[in-house]
């Protein structure tokens, strides 16, 4: 799905010095690179406080530890993501509160989340699914009259902009009370190993999160609060320092490959391409497809016969997933989720796809459906 060897290679000379230098300088962990990261992050999102940890799972987990939920109180996400979005809600002993998505966007649904809110809401969970990003300024609004925070978990969407009603932008992941995002490898601003990182524009708030991850210590050997250990270390630091001066131009060739994409199925009536919203630019975390009446492990598999490997993300909601049954969902409460499962393919995306590549995979799909 991506090509993480070509993308290496194109820097492999300033990777390789970076990481040579973080390991002869012996600051392997909290290292310099870290904070030089650090800041390079606020300044390209334009947010006051980013706090690396160790991975976007950690990211989200510390977020929630950070605003002080507590068992029973209820944070509303979507039934139509990655696993660890529900999954640190359910680990602090929260009460996940799924609801759909959009048909065109696979983004959360702000109806159903307005419909979802009761007295014990504490918190929205966006996920900027895919690369694009929720339509905010409804959360925002909701927020605000209910007094909720906004946790964006902003894995999958790193580089695009939210554009307010009004015309002003802001960087995904910085429009709520927090954002979280992940640098596994094959994220749009992905490290060699693990890595994420927490935003906030909230000084306090900040702070904490900043305790928390480092063993709930402010003064070394002082515990005020209970946290955890989750930091990036210092060669992920310095090859993401690396990769952040890239991310617009990465951002650039997967749009490029979304085009060709485009425009190759627009002749065909069952296939459903990607849908920009007026709201937000699209960084293409990834390229899906809903196709009607498809068995996509079908597609998958003609498809992995001739080298293309083809993802279905996510084949199974969060409220049909055996760690999260739930006698208060039941299958066909969330019609769209549910449809979106069954008829979406997800084709390589990448920044290093070229004409030859993207024409080979267009015309197997086409062949395919026929
Ligand atoms: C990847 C991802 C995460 C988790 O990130 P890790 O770094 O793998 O822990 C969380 N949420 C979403 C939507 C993701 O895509």
């Amino acid at each position: 799905m991506v090509d993480l060897k070509s993308q290496y290679e194109k820097i492999q000379q300033e990777i390789d010095n970076a990481v040579i230098d973080v390991i002869r300088s012996t600051q392997y962990i909290n290292g310099s690179e870290v904070k030089n990261f650090q800041q390079d992050l606020e300044k390209y999102l334009d947010v006051k406080h980013v706090i690396p940890c160790a991975n976007g799972t950690d990211a989200l987990q510390v977020a929630m530890m950070a605003l002080d939920l507590k068992p029973g109180d209820e944070v509303i996400t979507t039934s139509f993501t990655f696993v660890a979005t529900v999954e640190v809600i359910a680990l602090l002993g929260l009460t996940p509160v799924l609801v759909d998505v959009l048909p065109d966007t696979f983004n959360i649904d702000p109806e159903s989340v307005k419909r979802a809110i009761t007295p014990k809401t504490k918190a929205i969970v966006p996920v900027h699914l895919f690369g694009q990003c929720v339509d905010m300024e409804p959360l925002m609004e909701m927020a605000q009259e209910h007094n909720l925070y906004i946790i964006e978990d902003n894995a999958q969407a790193i580089g695009a902009d939210y554009i307010f009603k009004d015309g002003t932008r802001k960087k995904a992941g910085t429009i709520g009370t927090i954002g979280c995002t992940s640098f596994f490898p094959s994220k749009n601003l992905g490290c060699y190993g693990d890595g994420g990182a927490i935003f906030t524009n909230d000084d306090a708030l900040a702070q904490r999160l900043r305790v928390i991850v480092n063993h709930g210590m402010e003064v070394r050997y002082y515990h005020d609060s209970v946290g955890v250990n989750s930091r990036l270390d210092s060669i992920q630091a310095a090859i993401l320092r690396i990769k952040l001066r890239k991310l617009d131009e990465y951002a650039a060739a997967r749009r490029k490959a979304a085009c060709f994409y485009d425009r190759a199925f627009a002749n065909h009536p069952g296939i459903k391409t990607p849908v920009r919203s007026k709201f937000s630019t699209h960084v293409f975390h990834q390229y899906t497809l809903v196709i009607d009446d498809l068995d996509q492990f079908a597609l998958q598999k003609f498809m992995g016969e001739r080298e293309i490997p083809a993802m279905i993300y996510y084949p199974v909601p969060m409220h049909m997933q055996k760690a999260y049954i739930d006698p208060r969902y039941n299958e066909g409460d969330f019609p769209v989720t549910e449809m979106l499962s069954k008829s979406v393919i997800s084709l390589p995306m990448h920044t290093e796809l070229d004409e030859e590549q993207l024409q080979f995979i267009t015309s197997s799909v086409l062949e395919y459906l026929g």
